[in-house]
């Protein structure tokens, strides 16, 4: 059951373009935001240079904008919910960012998806035609409903290839598939990870726990007294009149005046450290930005899911069979009482009757599609108040490993290194590969960086962790 484009497309009103658009089953997708390096055969110091370099640049893509939606200061998590309202039972909204029990998440994303078609169904009839805008978790689940529920669904797509922020690159020079995007399930018996093992893509369960470093290569005991000062700061801004970002409530209660004098880490390390993982990493989001009365959940399994074997194939699996539009960014979108009209990039208009609309917040807070009539002021809000931050991913490959440790996961405390989060994957894959993950003012500091450069802060960035000769 896919759309004739023929009856479908009904072109701008004049000088219709012909277009090659991509009307098919998903392909195996390509993982479109990433700057790659070509590396140097010749080290940069003592470090080997990497054979081969992929990294994202989700601030730099424009179907993206970013990584992760979160809560800022001043905003509330009932905003996602405003900003999944539908208008008129026309245009529906889903996507991470519209999540409040996941937000940020693919399991969120796919949630949001589900219950976007559920609202669909609970207004359309039979025989309509319904658009999905954007090929990610949130449009992949929806799709799949509202196909299996009989409706006629087309996915439009702005990239040339489907996932969104589940970016897969299966290449046969690496030894696992490269995702730049999510690579984790949250914990095992998720939605993600319970449908993950019945498509058998192999995950496997990683400890939280990291190895941690100095810059010298001194090995550092683990510590929470990073996160301590962070529920401190939290607490104290829970009892405050007005809500206030995570760095000014670690200003404000005291508990961000940690010692910072003595030999590293000093206690002031430690709160950087804590920083750095789970706010500016893990969710993605900007300490002087978010939210200390919503924003600032610390992790609490000991354990997440590491996906080895390629996250893609949960999106693909849930599109097979569906109409599927790629390469085609869609502008603008006009609704009324007979339906949606739908602007694409290249001029063509498309009539549906309803549309679920799931780009991600930063497509959104950029006006990357506009709306006639206007959004309604409680979205335009939302969309202006909740945060969307970044988190860069970046895979190196070597000839041979050249570090000392088995430890699957690395950080270095007490430094201004260019990367300092690691994850290891030669003891899963028996292959010299190494993922970095950078939060969002180390990735715009790399990003502006010629090819020469990224080799030489990589080559600083790996000394901690490089085995004596
Ligand atoms: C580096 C990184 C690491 C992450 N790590 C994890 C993790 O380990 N675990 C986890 O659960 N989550 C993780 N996430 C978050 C997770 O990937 C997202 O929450 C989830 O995939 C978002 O799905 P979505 O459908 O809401 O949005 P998206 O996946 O962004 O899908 C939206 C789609 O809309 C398309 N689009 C945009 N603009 C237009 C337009 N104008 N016209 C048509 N289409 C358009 C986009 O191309 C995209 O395909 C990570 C994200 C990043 C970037």
């Amino acid at each position: 059951m896919s759309f004739s484009r023929r009856t479908f497309l009904t072109g701008a009103a004049t000088g219709f373009s012909v277009l090659v658009l991509t009307a098919c089953t998903p392909e195996a997708p390509k993982p479109t935001p990433t700057r790659t390096v070509a590396p140097t055969p010749d080290p940069v110091g003592p470090v080997p240079a990497p054979t081969a370099i992929v990294r994202s640049d989700w601030l730099g893509d424009e179907f993206s904008r970013g990584s992760h939606s979160f809560v800022a200061a001043g905003a509330s998590p009932e905003q996602r919910a405003v900003l999944g309202k539908h208008l008129d039972g026309r245009i529906f909204f889903a996507g991470e960012a519209t999540s409040i029990e996941q937000p940020a998440t693919v399991d969120g994303a796919a949630q949001s998806g589900l219950s976007a078609a559920g609202e669909v169904l609970a207004y359309s009839t039979e025989g309509e035609r319904i658009a999905i805008i954007g090929a990610g978790a949130a449009g992949a689940a929806a799709a799949s409903r509202l196909v299996d529920s009989g409706l006629t669904v087309t996915v439009i797509e702005a990239r040339d290839r489907i996932g969104g922020r589940i970016a897969t690159l299966d290449d046969e020079d690496w030894p696992v598939p490269v995702e730049l995007g999510a690579a984790w399930a949250p914990e095992s018996g998720s939605a993600v990870s319970l449908r993950l093992a019945s498509l058998g893509i192999e995950t496997v369960a990683l400890e939280r726990d990291r190895l941690l470093r100095l810059a010298d290569g001194t090995d550092v005991d683990p510590s929470d007294s990073g996160d301590a000062a962070i529920t401190s700061a939290v607490d104290w801004a829970a009892d405050r009149p007005e809500d206030s970002t995570i760095t000014e409530s670690l200003d404000g209660s005291g508990a961000g005046d940690a010692d910072d004098s003595g030999d590293p880490p000093t206690a002031r390390d430690r709160i950087d450290l804590a920083l750095l993982e789970h706010i500016a990493i893990d969710r993605g989001a900007y300490p002087d930005e978010i939210s200390s009365w919503y924003g600032v959940a610390l992790p609490a399994a000991p354990t997440e899911e590491r996906v080895l074997g390629g996250y893609a194939r949960y999106i693909t699996d849930q599109l097979d069979g569906t109409d599927v539009w790629l390469s085609s960014a869609v502008t603008a979108l006009s609704y009324g009482d007979n339906g949606v009209s739908i602007r694409l990039a290249t001029g063509e208009s498309i009539s549906v009757d309803r549309a679920i609309v799931t780009v991600p917040l930063g497509v959104l807070k950029q006006q990357g599609i506009t709306f006639d009539p206007a959004l309604p002021f409680e979205h335009r809000a939302a969309i202006a108040d909740l945060g969307f931050g970044t988190t860069e991913t970046i895979w190196l490959r070597f000839d041979e490993k050249f570090w000392d440790t088995d430890a699957v996961r690395w950080s270095v405390i007490g430094s201004d290194l260019a990367i300092t989060e690691w994850v290891n994957l030669e003891p899963l894959t028996g292959e010299a590969v190494l993922v970095g993950a950078l939060s969002g003012s180390q990735s715009a500091v790399l990003a502006g960086l010629d090819d020469d450069a990224v080799l030489v802060e990589l080559s600083s960035s790996l000394m901690p962790f490089l085995a004596e000769s």
